[in-house]
């Protein structure tokens, strides 16, 4: 349908700049885009590794402080302290061991949501593991020296001599910079009517962004959101055009028939 594709362009803001007829300007962090209607089709948003709220957690990020693995080598020879209790945690337990002078890894329960086989490696293994566990406190000067751990039983504390912790606690979903457009959210998403508009005429959403009680987070009613919400955003641009495109079935009969194919 000739539209134009922009990749690799993260969205930023969105301002109304005229209101009869209506013009969006939409920013992103390489252009601005004018409008008259605007689909927000973002998932969840961006993914962002969960942060623990500890005192010397936030002060130690780059100095100490891991959410990734991005280089093994980094951790050639060091004491690590490695937190959770899923795959990631797991895997990166086994997957440093060896190149790590030491590793010890803490959770703060005794069920493992990793997968069985790696659970039973991680014990067989010389990564010292204690569950219940939790950081109270990272401590150090320019560079992360300890770790304060609390068994959240017990209320027993003890100091873990370590150079890097690699926190593996999941990821935590953010709708990023759409948060200020003044538009209706709850828990779930951006509120929709039953024609995906949103609160601001002219902005509509589809996919996993969206809240409305018959949600279902599937592939499926993705697209069946997507559909309903471009065919109202036409009528909202054109209000005498039909919401209903027509199926895509009568266009090729159509065809068929003026090339003296078709059916009677
Ligand atoms: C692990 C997992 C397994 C799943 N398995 C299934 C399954 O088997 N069957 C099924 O039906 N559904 C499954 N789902 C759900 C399905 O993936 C979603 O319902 C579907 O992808 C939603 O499509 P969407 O277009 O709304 O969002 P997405 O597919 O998430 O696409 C959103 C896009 O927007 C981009 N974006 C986000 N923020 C910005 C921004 N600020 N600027 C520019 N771009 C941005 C993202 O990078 C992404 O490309 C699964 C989901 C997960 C997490």
């Amino acid at each position: 349908h000739g539209a134009t594709l922009c990749l690799g362009q993260r969205v930023q803001g969105l301002e109304r700049i005229s209101e009869d007829p209506p013009i969006f300007r939409l920013t992103t962090d390489r252009e601005e885009h004018y409008t008259r209607t605007v689909l927000i089709a973002i998932g969840v948003g961006a993914f962002a590794p969960r942060k623990l709220d500890r005192p010397g957690v936030r002060e130690f990020e780059g100095r100490g402080v891991h959410y990734f693995v991005r280089d093994l080598q980094h951790f050639q020879g060091k004491r690590i302290l490695i937190v959770g209790g899923g795959d990631s945690a797991v895997d990166w337990a086994l997957g440093l061991e060896g190149i790590a002078e030491h590793i010890t890894l803490i959770h703060r329960r005794d069920a493992f949501r990793a997968h069985e086989d790696s659970v039973r490696k991680l014990f067989q293994s010389s990564v010292v593991v204690k569950p219940f566990y939790e950081v109270k406190e990272l401590r150090g000067d320019e560079h992360l020296q300890e770790a304060l751990i609390v068994h959240n039983r017990t209320g027993e504390e003890e100091r873990l001599e370590v150079s890097e912790v690699l926190f593996c606690l999941g990821f935590v979903a953010d709708p990023g910079p759409i948060k200020d457009w003044g538009l209706e959210m709850d828990s779930n998403g951006i509120r929709v009517s039953p024609r995906m508009e949103t609160n601001i005429p002219g902005v509509y959403a589809a996919g996993d962004i969206t809240s409305h009680p018959a949600k279902l987070k599937l592939i499926a009613t993705a697209y069946g959101e997507a559909a309903i919400a471009v065919n109202f955003a036409k009528t909202f641009i054109d209000p005498s055009a039909r919401a209903f495109p027509g199926h895509s079935t009568e266009v090729m009969a159509g065809s068929r028939s003026s090339q003296g194919t078709g059916n009677p």
